[in-house]
């Protein structure tokens, strides 16, 4: 149950239905990569094979965003609800310390990490996070990050090291990973910390999130910029697909 959407396959699933997966590769002790999928990311595909490759080797692809929800409407092939990715983080912080499940946060700034630490802690009684690190190390280091993942042995790895970079460090490693449920979470440390806000709700709810990061960080200009070329080409994928059909009729 998946849309492929510029040419990216992204899960037809609501949060639940996330949450029974990930759950799942925890009782089976499989790995399982999840991506939560945003236009901005999507549209980066086209230029970065790498990354796209990538997304679709990836076990779970949510709709992290209303662009991609709009897109999969348009294609006729709509996903149920946006499954945004500090939703998920939340809501396998609240699985993980229910059921004693170790975690490893990896990326953002050190001071970032340990106050999303201590909220996590504080939010999520019970809560065992088995390590953490930054993320600004260098190539040589990595070895040693990893071989404290593989000692620690955590059910479930945050990597937020922005995209693409958090994408192409867990495809790099995936093989070496110990068995768990790793995602891309990006800048979902910061606002657990509190150093960044999510939009309010009703503006999520109106698909308005986008805009409120925009106004928060003028700087995203250019990567918000990206929204209206990603809805043309989706639009240009929807008429070839129509197109396709007719021809077939
Ligand atoms: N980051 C990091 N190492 C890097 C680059 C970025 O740990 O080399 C962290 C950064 O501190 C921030 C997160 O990655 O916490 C990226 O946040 P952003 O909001 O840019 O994520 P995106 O929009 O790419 O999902």
């Amino acid at each position: 149950m998946r849309v492929s959407i510029l040419k990216v396959p992204v899960d037809r699933l609501t949060l639940q239905q996330t949450m029974e997966m990930i759950c799942r590769a925890w009782r089976e002790n499989q790995f399982l990569h999840v991506v939560t999928a945003n236009a901005e990311m999507l549209y980066r595909c086209r230029q970065d094979r790498a990354l796209r490759d990538i997304i679709k080797a990836a076990e779970l692809v949510t709709a992290d965003g209303a662009g991609v929800v709009l897109a999969s409407r348009i294609l006729g092939r709509a996903v149920p609800q946006r499954v945004a990715g500090f939703d998920l983080m939340l809501a396998c912080l609240q699985e993980a310390a229910r059921t004693s499940l170790p975690l490893y946060f990896l990326g953002s700034r050190q001071s970032v990490l340990e106050q999303a630490a201590a909220k996590a802690r504080q939010n999520y009684p019970g809560i065992n996070i088995a390590g953490f690190h930054h993320g600004y190390f260098r190539k040589e280091e990595e070895k040693t990050i990893l071989e404290e993942i593989r000692r620690l042995q955590p059910a479930l790895l945050l990597v937020a090291l922005g995209v693409p970079k958090q994408e192409k460090w867990i495809a790099r490693y995936r093989k070496e990973l110990p068995p768990c449920v790793v995602i891309g979470v990006g800048g979902s440390f910061d606002v657990l910390a509190g150093k960044a806000r999510r939009a309010p709700l009703w503006m999520q709810r109106a698909g308005l999130e986008w805009f409120y990061r925009l106004l928060k960080e003028p700087s995203r200009l250019g990567r918000t910029a990206v929204l209206p070329l990603f809805l043309l080409a989706v639009l240009r994928q929807a008429a070839g697909e129509r197109g396709r059909r007719q021809t077939r009729q």
